[in-house]
């Protein structure tokens, strides 16, 4: 097999040098005969922190469809997907080398009827021990909790279980060795979570200073999938006349969400890029989600960090090392300067060979 090179600056360093890939894996000892392939910053694969590969607006799709996002996704740079729960059973992906890597969490787990249709398993309280523990067995080391929701009775947010359900299914997938996640928007549902241990926390936009403090202490992660809570103005209209204390509690998450992120950057949370794709949102879109965290006033060379080699450390997988598989990206132009050059892969390169 034909050693393939690629010259340029190999993120995270800054001096120019030859990277090369043999047998799916980066070298950078010279290989005679070696063919050029591309030229300019060689970026470790994208990280997509908060992906849901097998969704749609209504619930799983069929594996054609899958096999669609995984390609929109991959093309678009994204070659390592953190799943945050799937109704589809998309354990087939990781037997093919052409689709990005995959960590699944199985399927979200939500309170009965407190969640968007045909996506969880929609528990009571007492079933949700149980049902962690199957996801647990069933996932690759995360368990996806739907941690608040609206309570139609309540008319607003409010957290799916009590505080000690949420305390008992984290100790459970713990012993599973699995790390658990959940999704919050509102406030109520924070203390218990972080009090029981939680791994990461998904949107996050009601966070305080404190809990931002408690996170980044404990090493708890935040995804704030931006894209996703830059709807909450349309979720508080269509939500009005039902609802009006809920869509009062969605106004005013949206108006603190700049200040809690900016919050968590200075309190030294550990952040990750979460397009969100599937459910309400489309793949391929992490360049999106990476430049509007820059625009909410995120330093560019963090959310570039977050998306790449510090997302893929904290799942596990290494940069572009010696001897690490060659999962890279090339872009013409510097994108620590300006994230828009993410929407732009000039090659993708995913277990060593060009996809795209
Ligand atoms: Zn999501």
């Amino acid at each position: 097999m034909t050693a393939l090179r690629f010259t340029g600056v190999v993120l995270p360093e800054d001096d120019p040098r030859d990277l090369y890939v043999v047998d799916g894996r980066v070298t950078y000892e010279p290989q005679a005969g070696a063919e050029t392939v591309a030229s300019g910053w060689i970026v470790p694969g994208l990280v997509d922190a908060h992906n849901h590969l097998g969704l749609d607006d209504d619930g799983a799709v069929d594996d054609a469809e899958v096999e669609r996002q995984a390609l929109a996704d991959r093309d678009a740079g994204a070659l390592l997907l953190r799943d945050c729960g799937s109704a589809a059973d998309t354990r087939w992906v990781q037997q093919r080398d052409d689709l990005p890597r995959l960590v699944r969490a199985g399927r979200h787990l939500a309170r009965t009827r407190r969640y968007i249709r045909n996506f969880a398993h929609e528990v009571e309280p007492d079933e949700l021990a149980a049902r962690v523990a199957e996801q647990a067995r069933a996932g690759d080391g995360w368990v996806k909790l739907v941690g608040d929701w609206i309570s139609r009775e309540e008319g607003d947010l409010a957290p799916s279980f009590p505080a000690e359900t949420f305390a008992e299914a984290i100790r459970v997938a713990h012993e599973h060795g699995a790390k658990v996640t959940a999704h919050c928007f509102g406030r109520e549902v924070l203390d218990p979570l972080l009090d029981a241990g939680i791994d990461c926390i998904e949107h996050g936009t009601a966070l305080s200073t404190d809990q931002l403090d408690r996170m980044a202490a404990a090493g708890v992660a935040l995804v704030p999938t931006v894209m996703q809570t830059a709807k909450f103005p349309a979720i508080a209209a269509s939500g009005q006349a039902k609802f009006p204390a809920y869509a009062a509690t969605m106004t005013e998450l949206f108006a603190h969400r700049r200040e809690v992120l900016m919050s968590a950057h200075e309190a030294g949370v550990a952040m990750y890029v979460g397009s969100d794709g599937g459910g309400p949102s489309r793949h391929g879109h992490l360049a999106g989600e990476a430049l509007a965290m820059a625009e909410i006033g995120l330093p560019v060379a963090d959310v570039l960090a977050a998306a790449s080699w510090r997302g893929r450390a904290w799942l596990g997988w290494p940069g572009l090392e010696e001897g690490a598989p060659a999962d890279l990206v090339v872009y013409d132009a510097d994108p620590r300067t300006d994230l828009a050059v993410l929407y732009r892969p000039a090659r993708v390169v995913l277990r060593g060979r060009v996809v795209a």
